[in-house]
């Protein structure tokens, strides 16, 4: 079988390990990851969705965080706090560094981030999860999310990571506005994946910052609703609230509402979408726009849950290849 995950970082992963237990290594886990996320900071470029499935995967993350690199230190950050420079709120650790620093080398000497994403990769697969899967950029073209908001009462154009990070999804969202999409293409990889698929994944990623991105990646949501695989999700959203991360605070800005059902419907690719049993009595709605729903337990609370959620995915997209 051929699996195409469509992810973002933390909620992805987490969601990427369940499906490995939940399938055999002659399955085919292809993961295109948001790269919307990406920001330069201090000459790197830093893409904390690919290094979150990078790490989860490949056993280097710090599990206690959900990103960044385990036996972390932080003595280049406060070095850069001590030369006062503005962007020292992100958490750049010393490790962590060395990642940006091969990323960063690679793209100068002209190779795309698909290249520079698989030899990073190659450090961290052999022996790991992450030597079943293949990672993809979702796009090679700088892509990036900026959130329009108003700061110490006057209006403000912010990237992501500044208004998730600095201000703790703590000040207003306006707009949210993906810059360079329009003119962005799929990386080398992304569409095969998806034409080759037996089955789509959307993990529980956030839906306006990391699964939404890659649906606007022009040619990627085109690609899923021509491909014969079935299209199946999970939903982020349990019992009208996003369960980790800035979501709520995102759909509250943009005016979505925020429900299982809302959230399923507005990605308009879906064939069959799962929802909290909490949720059940949203099933209806779902059917009545198109999407076959299921209700069954989405917390991702331990190994085990994380896993039979996956089994669930599957058995979604067995039924609707069936039907
Ligand atoms: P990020 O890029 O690190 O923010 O991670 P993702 O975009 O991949 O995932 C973030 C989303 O995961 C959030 O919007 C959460 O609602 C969702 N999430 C986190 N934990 C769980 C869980 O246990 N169950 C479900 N259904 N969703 C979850
Ligand atoms: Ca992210």
């Amino acid at each position: 079988m051929n699996i195409v995950v469509l992810s973002g970082g933390v909620g992805g992963s987490r969601f990427i390990r369940g499906l490995l237990a939940a399938t055999t290594p002659d399955d085919q886990v292809t993961v295109v990851a948001n790269t919307a996320d990406d920001i330069w900071l201090f000459g790197l470029r830093v893409c904390p969705d690919l290094d979150t499935v990078m790490y989860t995967l490949g056993a280097g993350i710090d599990t206690e965080r959900g990103w960044g690199r385990t036996d972390e230190t932080w003595n280049a950050k406060a070095e850069l706090g001590a030369y006062d420079v503005p962007e020292a709120w992100f958490g750049l650790g010393d490790r962590d560094l060395a990642t940006h620093l091969v990323r960063t080398e690679m793209l100068r000497s002209g190779a795309g981030l698909a290249a520079a994403t698989e030899r990073l990769c190659a450090r961290w697969a052999p022996g790991t999860d992450l030597e079943r899967i293949r990672l993809l950029p979702m796009t090679e073209d700088e892509v990036e999310t900026w959130i329009s908001t108003t700061v110490d009462d006057a209006p403000a154009e912010i990237h992501f990571q500044e208004f998730w990070i600095r201000h703790h999804a703590g000040v207003p969202v306006h707009a949210v506005t993906q810059r360079g999409i329009e003119s962005s293409s799929p990386a080398p990889g992304v569409l095969q994946a998806i034409a080759d698929a037996d089955v789509i994944v959307l993990p529980p990623s956030n839906p306006i910052v990391s699964v939404g991105p890659i649906l606007d990646v022009p040619g990627i949501r085109d690609a899923l609703r021509s491909s014969d695989a079935p299209v199946v999700g999970v939903s982020p959203v349990i019992g009208g609230g996003a369960v980790r991360g800035m979501a709520d605070q995102l759909l509250a800005g943009l005016g979505i509402e925020n429900s299982a059902a809302a959230v399923g419907l507005r990605h308009g690719v879906l064939d069959g979408w799962l929802l909290d049993t909490a949720d059940a009595h949203h099933v209806a709605q779902l059917e009545a726009g198109g999407v076959t729903a299921r209700a069954v337990p989405l917390w991702m609370s331990d190994d085990a849950t994380t896993r039979q959620l996956a089994v669930d995915t599957l058995a979604l997209a067995a039924e609707l290849c069936r039907g």
